[in-house]
């Protein structure tokens, strides 16, 4: 056992001693026991509808459904954004929001198997686990409206069906159209291979596409008529490489047109680019940097350049009062056990991983200690933050993936369609409801959570690089 788990028992242990359970927390516990088989079902439809980023018809229309059945209002496409929607109950002071994502990721394709098995090779899959996170979340918004209802709370709760998480940044456009202007606390998690309050992180991130234009011609009879658009770009590459940023921030990029044919000098090539700093401050620097090389890349050949801003997130705002409730909540509701066919597949899967990628089985069944984030941590983006520089916010991570098992994986993917993943959604559903209802049921919570949100936020104003004016774009996937 590693020293983090045997913190994290000892942890346990105290919260069963100090954190005795509730009736309220065990009456919603209950239900969504109660509601929880319902749900799995929904997180399997969605995990094989996989549908891309902003084309989740499908999946976006069965959460709807199941929440206009449990009587919830619906707004659908808000935001410019079809596949985005709010679901309503109650009225009043506060206004609880839960987060639900439910977009797949490309060429990730794959059966619930612990080997390489695609449904259908090339096509997409949740090996981001958004299947689960969106269908734990309308669990989660289900259990607590029904437990509202019973015991007469007021208040409002939504829930929001956020599109393209991954690279479409459906939630910084719906922050644009003002629809978290008047939301208290907003609870969102995600798919893990542990349990865990995360209270801020996540990188700031701009992605853009950077076009080079230069001069066809004949690459042997008349080179000398040329620009070549793809030598800008291969010196922009080099120009960045040969950067000086901070160890914690991350640059990558593709070479997403590198010309025609090699007879013919690419009169536009095009290089795709993300940057990713703990602090948006930072990243603005870095990014004044790589528009300097991209210009110096043009300077050297020629060429003129074309600079495009695809898209744009925030770190997460971390809010200290909230992440005190949800790791006591967390603690609470606990972890769960592997059964022996479960035990069977995650050793199976962990024997696909690198050397030393397997981490302790036991990581399922515990909690971790709440700590501070620590920004050279590995980490990577959502536009969860940009919810989180507006909104008080706190979320969770829940142990639907094999230990050692990583996002944006086959592995991943395969954990989702299957009951460890199902299993994990349930420990996020409980954990956001019974936080949720601590909040309907505390206004001092509120009331701390939003002191802390102004403490945070002093002398900082939200912004984002995506141009003002700029729509959702639908088809980011094409251009
Ligand atoms: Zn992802
Ligand atoms: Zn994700």
């Amino acid at each position: 056992m590693s020293p983090i788990s045997s913190v994290s028992c000892l942890s346990l242990a105290l919260a069963a001693s100090v954190w005795a359970q509730t009736p309220a927390h065990k009456q919603i516990i209950d239900m969504v026991n109660r509601h929880s088989a319902v749900y799995m079902q929904v997180s399997k439809s969605i995990w094989e509808y996989a549908e891309l980023g902003y084309h989740e018809e499908k999946s976006s229309a069965l959460l709807q459904r199941h929440l206009q059945e449990a009587g919830f209002r619906i707004q659908a496409g808000v935001a410019d954004e079809p596949t985005a929607f709010i679901a309503t109950y109650g009225q009043g002071k506060p206004v609880i929001a839960i987060l639900g994502e439910f977009d797949a990721l490309p060429g990730l394709s794959q059966a619930a198997a612990p080997d390489r098995s695609p449904v259908v090779e090339g096509a997409p899959g949740h090996g981001c686990g958004h299947n689960l996170l969106g269908s734990a979340a309308a669990l989660a918004a289900v259990s607590l409206k029904e437990y509202m209802e019973a015991a007469h709370i007021a208040g409002t709760l939504r829930y929001y069906g956020t599109p393209a998480e991954e690279g479409g940044d459906g939630k910084v456009y719906m922050v644009r159209a003002g629809l978290f202007r008047d939301v208290d606390v907003v609870l969102h998690w995600h798919p893990a291979d542990r349990n865990s309050v995360t209270n801020g992180g996540a990188l700031a991130i701009t992605s853009a596409k950077f076009l080079f234009h230069g001069v066809a011609a004949h690459a042997a009879f008349a080179p000398e008529r040329g620009r070549s658009a793809l030598d800008a770009v291969m010196l922009m590459g080099t120009g960045i490489e040969r950067e000086h940023i901070p160890s914690n921030a991350r640059i990558h990029y593709i070479i997403s047109n590198g010309g025609a044919a090699p007879n013919v000098v690419p009169d536009k090539a095009e290089l795709f680019l993300y940057a990713r700093s703990p602090s948006l401050d930072t990243l603005d620097g870095i990014w004044a940097r790589i528009e300097k090389i991209g210009q110096g890349a043009a300077l050297m050949t020629e060429t003129t350049l074309e600079t495009r801003i695809l898209g744009s997130d925030n770190n997460i705002v971390p809010n200290d009062a909230l992440a005190k409730v949800a790791q006591r909540n967390l603690e609470e509701v606990g972890g769960f056990q592997y059964t022996a066919e479960e035990k069977h597949f995650a050793q199976a899967l962990q024997a696909s991983l690198p050397p030393g990628g397997a981490a302790d089985l036991g990581l399922a069944a515990s909690i971790q200690p709440l700590r501070k984030v620590d920004p050279n941590q590995p980490s990577a983006s959502t536009d969860v933050g940009d919810v989180s520089w507006n909104v008080p916010t706190i979320g969770f991570i829940a142990a639907t993936f094999v230990p050692g098992v990583v996002p944006h994986t086959w592995q991943a993917a395969a954990c989702a369609g299957m009951s460890i993943g199902q299993k994990g959604m349930v420990v996020a559903a409980k954990s956001l409801a019974v936080t949720g209802a601590d909040l309907f049921t505390n206004p001092q919570l509120v009331e701390d959570a939003k002191q802390d949100f102004a403490r945070k936020m002093a002398g900082q104003t939200y912004k984002s690089e995506i141009p003002a004016g700029q729509k959702p774009p639908l088809d980011y996937r094409a251009r």
